[in-house]
C-alpha cells in the first residue's frame, strides 16, 4: 500500500506526513487495519523500541469545578456520582503516589480540578512534590492544575515539577462546542507558559466527542506544532450525568486508526493511551501498545481502569517491557531539545537537577537498531480527558462514509448510557480503599 510505505518511510526519518496522508489513515478499512498497525508499529519501534512508560494518576482535588467542559465528570452541574473532595494533604498524595511507583509507574501525574491554581494552590503542590520526591527522588512529576497565571509555571519548575499537562482536547474550530468558560487560545497559552518555563509540555486530545476526521487531524497537527513532548490520546468516557453520556462514537478499530494517525504525525513524541483505553479498545488494547509507547497504570481520575496487574500482564504478554527509571522516554534528539529548553521530560537522570523525564540513554533509536526492547490530565474525567460535545456531527471516516460493521454496531449502542462499561472510581486517593496499582 503506497500510503503506508510513504508514511513508514517518513516516520522512520522523523518526518511529519501531510494532512491528506493523516486523513487517509483515518479512512482506511478494517481489511487494512493490521497493515496500518504494522506500519505505525515500525515507527514506534524506531524511536521507542518496545518500551512502555507507565504513568500514575493522583487526583489531588476531585469534582466541584466551576468550568463547564462537557466531557468532564467534574464539571459545573455534573450529576455524575464521582468522588468529591478538596485538596489532599501532601502526605496523603505521597502515599497514593507510592502505590503507583511501586507498581512500576515512572511518572506521577498530580491533577486538580478547577479553572486554574491560586498561588496558595501552587504552595500546596510544592509541598506535595517535596513529599513525593523525599520518598523517591527519581520519580517524574507532571502537574495538571488547569490554566496557569504568570509566574506559576516557573514556581512549579522551581518546586521540582518536571512536566505540565494541559490538553488542547479538540480542534480550534470546535472548541467552543465543548466548553464555553474558557477558550482554545487559553489552553494554548498555558501550554506555552509551561514550555517557556522549562517544563516538559504534555498536551493531548479527546476522541469520540462527535468530531470530524478533519478536527482530529487539526488538533494532532496543532500539538505537533506546539512541541508537546507527550501526547495523551483520550477516548471519551461517556459519564452518566454529563452532557455526553450517550456519545458512543468509537469502535476498537477506530481507536487504533486514531492512534496510528497520531503516531505518524508525532513519530518521535511520547504517545500515551489515556482515558477510555479499557472502555473503547477493550480486547484490542494490546494492539494499541504497537502504536503508543505510554499508558496509565490502574485507575483514572474519576473512573476505574483495569487492575494494575492486568496492565503489567498485558504488556508482558504482548512482548513489551516496562520502561525503567534509568531509561530515556524521548529519543536522543528530542531529549536534547528538551534539556536545552531548561529541563523537560527528556533527560531521565533520576532526580537530577534540571533533568526531566527523558534522557537519551536507552532510547528507541539504539534499542531498535539491535532489535531490542521497546488528562486533569486527560483521563477519566479530569482536566482534559473525558467527554464529547453534544451538538457536533457524528464521527465518520473520510472515504468510509458507510462505516464499518463494527462502527455500525457502535452506532447502535449510541444513545444508551453504558454503566456496564463506565465505572466510577471508588478506590485510591481520597478514599479509604487501597489504590488499584
Ligand atoms: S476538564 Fe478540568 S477545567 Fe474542565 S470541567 Fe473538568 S476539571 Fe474543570
Amino acid at each position: 500500500m503506497d500510503l503506508l510505505d510513504t508514511l513508514t518511510a517518513k516516520g522512520l526519518r522523523g518526518e511529519t506526513p501531510t494532512r491528506e496522508e493523516a486523513l487517509a489513515v483515518l479512512a482506511t478499512t478494517d481489511d487494512e487495519l493490521l497493515d496500518v498497525v504494522a506500519a505505525a508499529g515500525r515507527v514506534r519501534r524506531r524511536w521507542f523500541g518496545r518500551r512502555v512508560k507507565l504513568n500514575y494518576l493522583v487526583n489531588l482535588k476531585s469534582g466541584l469545578c466551576p468550568e463547564d467542559c462537557s466531557y468532564c465528570s467534574q464539571r459545573l452541574g455534573s450529576k455524575a456520582e464521582i468522588l468529591k473532595y478538596t485538596w489532599l494533604k501532601p502526605g496523603q498524595a505521597a502515599e497514593a503516589a507510592k502505590a503507583g511507583v511501586s507498581g512500576g509507574a515512572k511518572r506521577v501525574c498530580l491533577v486538580a480540578s478547577g479553572r486554574g491554581p491560586t498561588d496558595r494552590d501552587i504552595d500546596r503542590v510544592t509541598d506535595t512534590v517535596a513529599a513525593i520526591k523525599e520518598a523517591d527522588p527519581a520519580v517524574e512529576i507532571c502537574a495538571c492544575l488547569g490554566l496557569l497565571s504568570d509566574n506559576q509555571a516557573e514556581r512549579l519548575k522551581a518546586a521540582g515539577v518536571d512536566a505540565y499537562n494541559h490538553n488542547l482536547n479538540t480542534s480550534e474550530g470546535t472548541y467552543g462546542d465543548i466548553t464555553t468558560t474558557h477558550t482554545y487560545a487559553d489552553r494554548v497559552d498555558t501550554v506555552q507558559k509551561a514550555h517557556g518555563a522549562g517544563l516538559s509540555a504534555c498536551s493531548g486530545l479527546i476522541a469520540g466527542m462527535g468530531e470530524s476526521d478533519e478536527d482530529l487531524v487539526d488538533v494532532v497537527f496543532a500539538l505537533r506544532e506546539l512541541g508537546s513532548d507527550s501526547v495523551p490520546v483520550n477516548f471519551l468516557i461517556p459519564f452518566e450525568g454529563t452532557p455526553l453520556a450517550k456519545e458512543w462514537n468509537l469502535s476498537p478499530q477506530r481507536c487504533l486508526r486514531i492512534l496510528a494517525m497520531v503516531r505518524f504525525v508525532n513519530p518521535d513524541t511520547e504517545v500515551r493511551i489515556a482515558g477510555g483505553r479499557e472502555v473503547h479498545l477493550r480486547s484490542m488494547q494490546p494492539l494499541g501498545l504497537h502504536l503508543a509507547n505510554s499508558i496509565f497504570l490502574g485507575d483514572y481520575l474519576t473512573s476505574e481502569g483495569q487492575a494494575g496487574q492486568t496492565d503489567l500482564d498485558m504488556i508482558a504478554d504482548a512482548g513489551f517491557e516496562v520502561e525503567g527509571v534509568g531509561e530515556s522516554t524521548l529519543p536522543r534528539h528530542r531529549a536534547d531539545i528538551a534539556a536545552a529548553a531548561g529541563g523537560g521530560c527528556g533527560t531521565g537522570t533520576a532526580g537530577g537537577a534540571g533533568g526531566g523525564c527523558g534522557s537519551a540513554a536507552g532510547s528507541g533509536e539504539d534499542a531498535d537498531a539491535d532489535a531490542a526492547v521497546g488528562g486533569g490530565c486527560g483521563t477519566g474525567g479530569g482536566c482534559g480527558p473525558c467527554g464529547g460535545h453534544a451538538h457536533a456531527a457524528p464521527a465518520a471516516s473520510v472515504g468510509a462514509a458507510e462505516g464499518t460493521d463494527a462502527e455500525k454496531d457502535t452506532e447502535k449502542a449510541a444513545d444508551e448510557v453504558r454503566t456496564d462499561l463506565v465505572r466510577v472510581r471508588r478506590r485510591g486517593a481520597g478514599t479509604e480503599l487501597a489504590p488499584n496499582a
